[in-house]
């Protein structure tokens, strides 16, 4: 880790002044991926991964006109860097795998996640298969990671009712002594959804993205338990409006939209939306979903 990213504190305590929200604080991990030159041994998006060369490398089945079709590395995340992935056993590293392009029937690419253990690759191979077809949008340029944790609250659509409403009433924001911006007299929410709630970029846990769809609640196909948010692959990091949330690092330069920190990886997910991976806390079973 070379690098290192800043969020800037959130303008005022959003728990404060709605106390329902404050047993819905989560921790998220904001990985701000980085064009550098990662090795095996570096938590990296769209760098090499630790993969023994004793194992075979993974490969999709789906949808292919020729044969199989090997998988392209997305990112590796050690738990040094983000303590948060709580792995299972004694494993210490995931692994993101994907087929670079958006298969049928749900037009997504197909995601394999690999929990390892790091001390246990004495020999990596050197150079995988690399798929001869990459849809645009699907190659992840190599990128460090500067992992910083942030306190996230559920995205508004996510919020039940009564929560929404009183995000959505301008008199109890003034009420709650909160210095806010009049433009956002006729919908106070979209302050929430900009700048209170969710962060946006490349994040470990925390709530996930909402906006293309309406929350859906994702549970395990083994065990039925609730799936949590794994890791939100993004199409941008800084969106204009949401600018609060751009590092202090990057302020100088985040100025346009096609700015050099808005999309250092160069994914598009579906055109401009987030792959977001869930987790089952027991069995470790994972599914996705453009959001
Ligand atoms: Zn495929
Ligand atoms: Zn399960």
């Amino acid at each position: 880790m070379n690098v290192t990213r800043t969020t800037p504190p959130r303008p005022f305590d959003v728990a404060a002044a709605f106390p329902q929200l404050a047993p819905l604080a989560r921790t998220a991990t904001r990985l701000h991926p980085r064009p550098g030159s990662p090795s095996p041994y570096d938590s990296s998006v769209g760098g090499p991964l630790l993969w023994p060369s004793s194992q075979p490398w993974l490969y999709c089945d789906k949808w292919h006109e020729g044969p199989v079709s090997p998988l392209l590395p997305v990112a590796q995340l050690y738990v040094r860097d983000v303590p948060l992935l709580r792995p299972p056993g004694r494993t210490d590293l995931l692994q993101v795998l994907w087929c670079p392009s958006e298969h049928p029937p749900e037009y997504k690419p197909t995601t394999e996640l690999f929990w390892r253990t790091a001390a246990d690759v004495t020999h990596v191979l050197a150079s995988p298969p690399k798929p001869s077809e990459v849809q645009y949008g699907y190659l992840p340029e190599p990128c460090v990671l500067a992992p910083e944790q942030v306190t996230e609250y559920p995205n508004f659509l996510e919020l039940g009712e009564g929560l929404r409403q009183q995000l959505s009433d301008w008199s109890l924001w003034k009420a709650a002594g909160v210095e806010i911006d009049d433009r956002y007299e006729a919908a106070p929410q979209e302050f929430y959804m900009n700048e209170l709630s969710e962060a946006p970029g490349w994040k470990v846990g925390g709530w996930a993205p909402w906006g293309l769809t309406d929350p859906i609640a994702r549970f395990c196909i083994n065990c039925g338990a609730a799936m949590n948010p794994l890791l939100t692959i993004a199409s941008d990091e800084c969106r204009d409006y949401r600018r609060g949330w751009t590092p202090h690092e990057d302020q100088a330069v985040a100025v346009l939209d096609n700015d050099p920190v808005s999309n250092p990886p160069g994914i598009q997910v579906s055109d401009a939306n987030h792959l977001q991976l869930y987790v089952c806390p027991t069995c470790y079973t994972h599914t996705d979903l453009i959001q």
